[in-house]
């Protein structure tokens, strides 16, 4: 959530900080902003887009080699002019840019008001802002040691970058929680919440850990501990090119990433099953394979639409490896006193690698002493850094705020593990495990067929386009794909939508069915083929509409529903990566057709950093 970006070197920042800021707009858009240095500090922001801030500085001095910018994602106070960042400090010593929460702002904001200090906005942020000012101006110490006991003092997740007045030509950096990336140049440091404004300059990153403070000017780069330990930095070359965060000629985001799945499911299994059929292969997990294998319980971690694909993952866990699965929302499991054994394996799924929530559980879980692999998609993210083993999915940057390949890509990784633990634990026959192998690698071309019919797609979500609700059904393995299939409805075009077990609809919701609700039924499953037949009919007999996706030829659903998108035949084990697509398509279309921002959805925002 939010995104910071900040420079310091020879060149002019200001360009720098919005291409920056909108590279990385798909963390917040509640509002932007920058501060420049250049003698004196400007500070300009606004409520709204990167857009509204161009505009704000056109006839503005923007000059100045030393710069940060951010666009919020808020959590105190709301969107508006003076709870945007930058906020400085009463006096104007600091500048500040902050990615996070102070959890103890208001224990620390009395304490600063009875000091007489005011502040002109509601944020947690201004609030430290002025504490590091108290503290540097009544202990007369340097900015850093000001910041670093200021942070000492400070309860929550932050990922900062701060300007004093006084030491002009440098930035401090400091990170707990929330990522924090820093781009080593010829004489220049770029810092930013993720690389993707960083990588035009540079291919040479660091990134900063938790309780870690860098002091950067345009000659050297100064790592530090909270508590004043001089570290080492340790930057690293990143793969990561311009080409993966463009458009390219798509209309959004959301579309073009959709449109990469053939090739994205492509990059998580490349690699890592043999193209024969024999063996899976994931060096991630190679060093605990031992405790994966003898594990008693499996407990997946997760939020969102990583948390669907945990469930997909369940079925896979339990069917082909025979071990019970457990899957959990991060935000429930870290505050319950759940029950953790030294030989259960937890699996956090984050795209981002650092949602707070998942995080914090993974954490909970390590102090009990179990195994945790993560399944992330970004490389160098905390998760895949604090786990002991894991997969990445390789699915490369998705910017889109609803996520589509990402999903495709854990359930991927999640059915290769699950393939792999059943062979070595010899629940899974070899025969069986090489026709899922097969299976897994006809699926990109299955895809390719399924995006061909985006026309006709395009035609139903245009039928649908105006409704209020909708309901989406399935069983087994489609289960978590109605559910899917109903959070991308709902937050792209804000259609209020529920997914069910296709079974539970006549325990409560078949109750909300007229002739102007849309049942989107997931029927392509050989094993509950016959019971979905019978939910659809219970739909179609109180006028409900449906539109079902079947397999290919299906003939008895046509009869029935209203609509019927059909999938290429594929095997049970791999049905949720073709269902989910024609979904995906028609929550995109319904929501460019009502006039929605599909990638940057109201109150929304990728990466998901704060509780
Ligand atoms: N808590 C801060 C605010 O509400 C920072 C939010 C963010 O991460 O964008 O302003």
């Amino acid at each position: 959530m939010c995104g910071i970006v900040a420079y310091v070197g020879d060149r002019t920042a200001f360009p720098i900080l919005i291409k920056g800021l909108q590279r990385l707009e798909y963390r917040g858009y509640d509002s932007a902003g920058i501060a420049l240095h250049n003698g004196t500090s400007h500070v300009y922001k606004c409520k709204g887009k990167v857009k509204d801030l161009e505009n704000l500085v056109k006839d503005k001095d923007i000059s100045g080699t030393v710069g940060m910018g951010h666009t919020r994602w808020a959590t105190h106070g709301e969107p508006s002019d003076r709870n945007a960042h930058p906020h400085q400090s009463m006096k104007g010593k600091f500048s500040v840019v902050h990615n996070g929460i102070i959890e103890n702002y208001t224990h620390l904001k009395k304490e600063l008001s009875n000091r007489g200090y005011s502040f002109e906005s509601d944020t947690d942020t201004e609030v430290l802002a002025n504490l590091i000012e108290n503290i540097y101006l009544e202990q007369n110490i340097s900015a850093e040691l000001a910041v670093r006991l200021a942070l000492s003092r400070v309860v929550g997740a932050y990922g900062l970058v701060i300007y004093c007045e006084d030491e002009p030509g440098q930035l401090i950096a400091a990170r707990k929680g929330s990522p924090l990336v820093i781009g080593v140049g010829n004489q220049e440091y770029f810092l930013a919440s993720d690389a993707t404004p960083i990588i035009e300059y540079t291919d040479q990153v660091m990134y900063l850990n938790d309780e870690e403070v860098a002091i950067i000017t345009r000659e050297k780069l100064e790592l530090k501990s909270l508590s004043n330990d001089n570290l080492t930095p340790d930057v690293k070359k990143i793969t990561l090119s311009i080409d993966h965060i463009d458009k390219n000629g798509y209309e959004h985001f959301m579309l073009k990433e959709i449109h990469e799945q053939p090739a994205t499911i492509t990059d998580t299994f490349r690699g890592r099953v043999a193209m024969d059929g024999s063996k899976i292969f994931l060096g991630g997990v190679l060093d605990v394979m031992p405790k994966l294998i003898n594990a008693k319980r499996i407990i997946i971690v997760a939020c969102g639409t990583s948390w669907h694909a945990g469930l997909v993952g369940e079925y896979l866990f339990e069917k082909y490896a025979r071990i019970p699965v457990e899957v959990e929302y991060g935000s429930e499991f870290r505050y319950r006193h759940p029950i953790i054994f030294e030989d259960d394996l937890v699996i956090a799924i984050s795209q981002s690698g650092e949602t707070a929530d998942t995080l914090a559980a993974i954490r909970k879980v390590k102090e009990a002493g179990a195994t945790v692999l993560g399944i992330c998609n970004v490389a160098g993210s905390t998760i895949s850094r604090e786990t002991d083993a894991g997969v990445y999915t390789h699915a490369g940057i998705e910017i889109g705020v609803a996520s589509t390949k990402a999903f495709t890509s854990q359930i991927t990784v999640l059915l290769m593990m699950a393939m792999l633990l059943g062979s070595k634990r010899k629940t899974l026959p070899q025969a069986e495990y090489s026709t899922l192998i097969h299976e897994l690698i006809s699926v990109p071309e299955k895809i390719e067929e399924i995006l061909k019919e985006e026309e006709k797609i395009k035609k139903i979500a245009s039928v649908y386009k105006d409704v209020s609700n909708a309901l989406y059904m399935g069983r087994g393995l489609l289960y978590p794909v109605a559910l899917e299939g109903a959070l991308k409805l709902k937050e792209i075009s804000y259609i209020h939508a529920e997914g069910y077990p296709a079974a539970e609809m006549k325990h409560g919701p078949i109750a909300l069915i007229d002739e102007n609700m849309p049942v989107f039924a997931l029927a392509a499953n050989d094993t509950s083929y016959e019971k979905m037949i019978s939910n659809i009919q219970e739909v179609k007999a109180r006028k409900g509409k449906v539109v079902a996706i079947v397999t290919r030829g299906d003939k008895s659903i046509r009869k029935m529903a209203d609509h019927v998108i059909e999938i290429p035949e594929c095997h049970e084990a791999v049905s949720p990566l073709l269902a989910v697509i024609p979904l995906q398509i028609l929550s995109y279309h319904i929501a460019v057709m009502r006039g929605c921002n599909v990638d940057q959805p109201r109150n929304l925002a990728k990466s998901v950093t704060v509780e």
